[in-house]
């Protein structure tokens, strides 16, 4: 009999359709080989749903994620929202929805395609082997804290950390660490910041339950440069959200673009899945958006919500093996390309690919 999963597809604004159809593409191919039956209930979030019902995260979306067994999500946001008020903006509604669904951990991982190893900025010889993981915290730090205020001659943030929040996302660091090369290397701004102290002491306090793993830690704007001095040095990098997310973008592109690149957000019962780029208003519509991260988000959600690990490897070669014949996006065009192609037809080399393996 069919497994069946329900996922709850959340495609967003800008080029989010167009990436989100793709990875759909892939899974229903898959599907088929597998007897996997997949359900999917499309929910709104961002821009198109404060443009439908007023609201960026209307109730039902959460609802309807809550009710899933995983969420695949493509990407909100573009300047026409810009200027409506915070909790109006789309951004916000991705904010409430992963404090609300308890996603604290985001994994982002970086691997360098060798087929593509040219199209990074970087030198072949730093960013061959490239392969870490940027573990974020993502529903805590200065996101999140209170208070927060824009007056007409002040604004200000607060970076807060509690216990309970660093204890977690280390002990995913760790346990991510124990699967992989086994070495952390926490991320703080101890020299300057109160919030990063307690944090690299917390580190180190949940690092005494896994002796084998080797924990460093490095302050972020050392970590910026280091990260493209010497990326390889890197195994799992654990971090606070703002470090982190400033970070795992500066970390795209040593695989050579932004559109490459997966991740996965989880701790609570339902995980989402979604690519680490934004909604590339600049290139919506035109059929030329790279949808492989997406795809990969989810492989992600086969691996982990699913356990579906076979399948989610099968995703994974199937990327590989499109890339290694040439098949190429206009974003990745200059390196390798055989064929350049639209978002659409390199969703169908990959989902026929998932079915040939
Ligand atoms: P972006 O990631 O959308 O785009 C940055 C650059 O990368 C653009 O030149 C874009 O064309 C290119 N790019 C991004 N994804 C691509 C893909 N799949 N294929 C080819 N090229 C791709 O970042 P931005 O321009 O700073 O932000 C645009 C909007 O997205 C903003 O409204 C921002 O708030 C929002 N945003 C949303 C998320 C999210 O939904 N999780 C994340 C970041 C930014």
């Amino acid at each position: 009999m069919a497994k069946v999963y329900k996922i709850a597809v959340i495609k967003g604004d800008g080029i989010g359709p167009e990436i989100v159809d793709e990875a759909i593409k892939v899974l229903d191919a898959l599907a088929s080989v597998y007897d996997f039956d997949f359900r999917y209930n499309e929910l709104l979030m961002g821009g198109n749903a404060y443009d439908i019902t007023g609201d960026p995260l209307p109730q039902e979306t959460i609802d309807g994620c809550k009710e899933a067994d995983a969420i695949l999500f493509g990407a909100i946001g573009g300047e026409k929202w810009d200027n409506l008020p915070r909790e109006k903006r789309p951004e916000s509604g991705l904010l409430r929805l992963r404090s609300e669904l308890d996603l604290y951990a985001n994994y982002r991982p970086v691997k360098v395609y060798d087929e593509l190893i040219e199209a990074s900025t970087l030198k072949k010889e730093v960013v061959e082997g490239v392969d870490l993981l940027v573990m974020r915290e993502l529903t805590g730090g200065i996101y999140f804290g209170q208070p927060r205020e824009k007056g007409e001659n002040k604004a200000f943030n607060t970076m807060v950390y509690s216990k309970e929040e660093v204890v977690r996302i280390a002990k995913e660091g760790f346990e991510a660490a124990m699967r992989r090369d086994k070495r952390v290397c926490s991320v703080d701004k101890a020299n300057v910041l109160e919030v990063s102290q307690f944090w690299r002491e917390i580190v180190e306090e949940v690092a005494e339950a896994y002796p084998e793993v080797t924990l460093s830690h490095m302050y972020v704007d050392n970590a910026a440069m280091q990260l493209v001095r010497n990326p390889k040095q890197f195994d799992v990098i654990l971090t606070g959200n703002i470090f982190g997310d400033i970070l795992s973008d500066e970390a795209s592109m040593i695989s050579g673009s932004i559109g490459l690149l997966p991740s996965a957000s989880v701790g609570g019962r339902v995980g989402l899945y979604e690519p680490i780029h934004g909604s590339a208003p600049d290139i919506a519509g035109q059929g030329i958006a790279n949808p492989i991260a997406t795809i990969a988000s989810a492989a992600m959600m086969l691996r982990f919500s699913f356990g579906e690990e076979s399948a989610a490897d099968r995703i994974e070669q199937a990327i590989e093996q499109v890339l290694r014949e040439g098949y190429r996006t206009r974003d990745i065009a200059d390196y390798g390309a055989k064929e350049i192609c639209s978002t659409t037809e390199i969703g169908s080399y990959i989902a026929e690919y998932v079915s040939k393996i």
